[in-house]
């Protein structure tokens, strides 16, 4: 071969040598433009996912901002029944200071109630109310603010609790079956309250319990508050 031929050959092999090049460029240029869109679109659905993740967690605590505002509803729904009991019972609340201060108030409260139908009525919270018109206008307010309960209790309408070696478990308890109307939870009050008159103030719960120390206190009951129906011995502690 001559030497132009071997220049052609080396033009030839240098420009396919070029070509090669530029082409592996071109490759290189594409994979790292494919790479870098690859990653942005990693980046695009990580950042797609976040969100998603977030708005989820907002739903959650929407979720919960929602049964929060259910409970305060409820919450508010129990004070309106509360109320309407007040009204029914005919004592508002502004009214309570004075029927537990006034023992006439207090006596026409008591006799009010002999007319209450109560279809509904807070019976523990009656119970406290009239144990403190009770201890207020009877008792000097000498008794301990006693536990109350109102629970399954046999035959007896209600008992008075007391032991010496353990006060804790002192208490008035109510039959939740009898005591269903506010007279009742009046009438069995009294009985019970005069026993434990005489267990905390006389010092003794009497011979035998419905004995001369009980009726001093159930007569004095019944001169503060005439409008008190007879406090019977044996009604209540014995059997209904
Ligand atoms: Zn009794």
């Amino acid at each position: 071969m001559s030497l132009s031929g071997w220049v052609g050959v080396w033009v030839v092999v240098c420009v396919q040598k070029e070509e090669a090049e530029t082409k592996r460029r071109k490759k290189e240029e594409e994979e790292r433009k494919r790479r870098k869109k690859e990653e942005a679109e990693t980046k695009r659905r990580k950042k797609e996912e976040e969100e998603r993740k977030r708005r989820k967690l907002d739903i959650k605590e929407e979720e919960v901002e929602d049964v929060r505002e259910e409970e305060v509803e409820e919450e508010v729904r129990e004070e309106e029944v509360e109320e309407v009991e007040e009204e029914v019972l005919d004592i508002k609340e502004e009214e309570v200071e004075d029927v537990e201060t006034d023992i006439s108030a207090s006596n026409i409260f008591l006799a009010n109630l002999s007319s209450h139908p109560a279809p509904h009525f807070d019976a523990h919270k009656l119970a406290r109310r009239i144990y403190r018109i009770y201890n207020a206008h009877i008792f000097e307010n000498k008794l301990p603010k006693l536990p109350m309960e109102f629970a399954d209790i046999g035959s007896r309408a209600g008992f008075f609790r007391s032991c010496l070696k353990n006060p804790t478990v002192d208490g008035i308890f109510f039959s939740k079956v009898y005591c269903n109307t506010p007279a009742r939870v009046r009438d069995v009050l009294i009985h019970e309250i005069c026993h434990a008159a005489a267990w905390y103030i006389t010092g003794t719960l009497g011979e035998d319990r419905h004995g001369a120390i009980w009726q001093i206190w159930t007569r004095t009951a019944s001169s503060r508050f005439p409008a008190l129906p007879p406090i019977t011995e044996k009604v209540y502690c014995v059997s209904y």
